[in-house]
């Protein structure tokens, strides 16, 4: 409904003018698997095909009829929905099924994942931020208990004679009486040095073009420097790396060393030594990036990742938030890289697109138990979306995995559409990038094309959007841009995209790379 002029206006004043300024600014009344549907002025519904499926959230469509059933019954049954602090023993049996896929799906196969259940993507990423912390921390007090028994060792070494103190780049002793107050002296230096080190939080790593959400620490995870700079006082601050550039990671992050210093005595000496300190919280890494053209990872880049992790001794976190859930055509896309992550986060379709739902899993071996209890939300592990996840499982994994199949063709069908598009309009088409129905079009860049609309749009990176409102209004099909560049076009429909839709998506296509091809920009002009 639209409000009065003179109406004050609480929600989305903003962002509503925006949309209407791009032609996006439509409501819609009902939503039935890959098909939105609008009220035209004389209260006649119009269809419009979605490829955007709430960001990738619905592979099962808007509505699946299966789920609102199932939700219905379960809502009928009754379930206790919120009893926070009580048996739940609905998490443990989603946890159960999780395994089992994980287990089919990582290249270890050995898996043992605990779960953490949470309410949004980006609480699940913040959650992997916080275990990571904790595992740092560990280390760091390993670390920091070695030093204290050293100092212990070299007190009692110094104090009976049988050790002098050294003299070391590292601590200026100053003018001491003796060995023992020289010691003192290079301890209080150490301890000083070191509390400083310790005390500083970590550095996250994560792929340049990463999106990992938009809470206080998943910002600074996300590249879009629009969105993370204005936040960056708030948390850690994150090494962006380069995902087509693998050889180039170790070296990357050289510069990020740092060193505690320890103490050692040997053959009558006490000397300081350096020891690796642990700078790196995590590795935080998409399978197929959405914000970056829905660019899937390289084989050689997934085990350079792994390699840095290993090296570092940090844990591996991959983000199956969009690309989990059956929509490249497995469970879990890192499985087509061959990717072995420690932390996992899903989301998006886990909800059966009704439900808000998201969860973090830890290998088991890294799980800190007191995290059970360190994290938690009022809603999260609740029995209506558990019950809801339970079922969008039951449906992936029904017929031996049949869902994946189904992804996986329909969008190779998908991408050979997009494929032959590129072919015929080779100046307007830059990439087709993607995998299973998360494919992007990418345009070439506009910005110094001969008309003016499609010049500046592209210059102010807005032509994805214009494109998206004139596809929506003259095919009635429903687009996005991906990533922060706008110059592209997302396909991210349900299982049920069928052929005919693809063929109607091929010609609003073809329609719109004819008029770049022709710069024709005014026919985009939002109405
Ligand atoms: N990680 C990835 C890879 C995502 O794609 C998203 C959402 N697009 C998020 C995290 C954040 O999820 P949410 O929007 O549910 O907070």
């Amino acid at each position: 409904m639209s409000s009065a002029a003179s109406e004050p206006i609480f929600a989305d004043r903003l962002l509503n003018d925006w949309l209407a300024s791009v032609g996006l600014g439509i409501e819609y009344s009902r939503a039935e698997a890959n098909t939105l549907y609008f009220r035209d002025g004389s209260g006649r519904e119009v269809p419009v095909l979605d490829h955007v499926c709430g960001f990738g959230s619905l592979i099962f469509g808007h509505n699946n009829p299966d789920i609102i059933e199932h939700a219905k019954s379960v809502l009928d049954e009754q379930i206790p929905v919120y009893v926070q602090l009580s048996r739940q023993s609905h998490a443990n049996a989603l946890a159960t099924v999780l395994n089992a896929i994980l287990r089919r799906e990582t290249p270890s196969g050995d898996g043992d994942y605990a779960a953490i259940f949470a309410n949004s993507g980006a609480e699940a990423v913040e959650i992997c931020v916080k275990h990571a912390e904790l595992e740092r921390r560990a280390r760091i007090v390993r670390l920091t208990d070695d030093v204290l028994r050293h100092v212990e060792e070299a007190r009692e070494a110094v104090g009976a004679g049988r050790a002098t103190v050294a003299e070391t780049p590292y601590v200026q002793v100053g003018a001491a009486r003796d060995d023992r107050e020289k010691l003192e002296h290079l301890i209080a230096e150490i301890g000083r040095r070191n509390a400083e080190l310790v005390a500083k939080g970590p550095v996250h790593l994560a792929l340049e073009n990463a999106f990992h959400g938009k809470l206080v620490a998943t910002v600074q995870l996300t590249q879009n420097p629009h969105w993370r700079m204005p936040f960056i006082a708030l948390s850690s601050s994150t090494r962006f790396l380069r995902a087509d550039r693998p050889e180039e990671m170790k070296g990357a992050i050289e510069d990020l060393r740092e060193s505690l210093l320890d103490i050692l005595v040997a053959d009558g000496a006490v000397t300081v030594v350096e020891r690796d300190f642990p700078v790196i919280g995590a590795f935080f890494v998409e399978p197929v990036q959405g914000a970056n053209g829905m660019r899937p990872l390289t084989e050689a880049a997934a085990r350079e990742i792994r390699a840095v992790c290993d090296a570092v001794g940090c844990p591996l976190i991959v983000d199956e938030i969009h690309s989990g859930m059956g929509r490249t055509g497995a469970f879990l896309a890192s499985s087509h890289m061959g990717l072995q992550g420690d932390y996992y986060t899903l989301a998006k379709s886990i909800g059966g697109g009704i439900a808000k739902n998201s969860v973090a899993l830890f290998y088991q071996d890294r799980f800190r138990p007191e995290f059970e209890v360190l994290h938690s939300s009022t809603f999260a592990k609740d029995g209506f979306s558990a019950a809801i996840a339970m079922k969008v499982l039951e449906m992936l994994e029904a017929d031996d995995g049949r869902a994946y199949r189904v992804a996986a063709e329909r969008g190779e069908r998908l991408m050979e559409m997009l494929s032959s598009v590129k072919a015929d309009f080779p100046g307007v088409v830059d990439a087709v990038d993607g995998i299973g129905l998360m494919v992007a079009l990418e345009f070439t860049d506009q910005t110094r094309a001969t008309s003016d609309l499609i010049r500046e749009k592209a210059g102010s990176g807005m032509l994805g959007y214009v494109v998206a409102g004139y596809i929506l209004r003259e095919h009635r099909i429903r687009v996005l841009p991906v990533g922060p560049a706008g110059n592209s076009v997302r396909f991210e429909p349900s299982v049920h995209l069928t052929d005919e839709d693809i063929a109607r998506t091929e010609s609003a296509l073809r329609d719109v790379c004819a008029i770049i091809r022709d710069q024709d920009g005014d026919r985009l002009a939002p109405r």
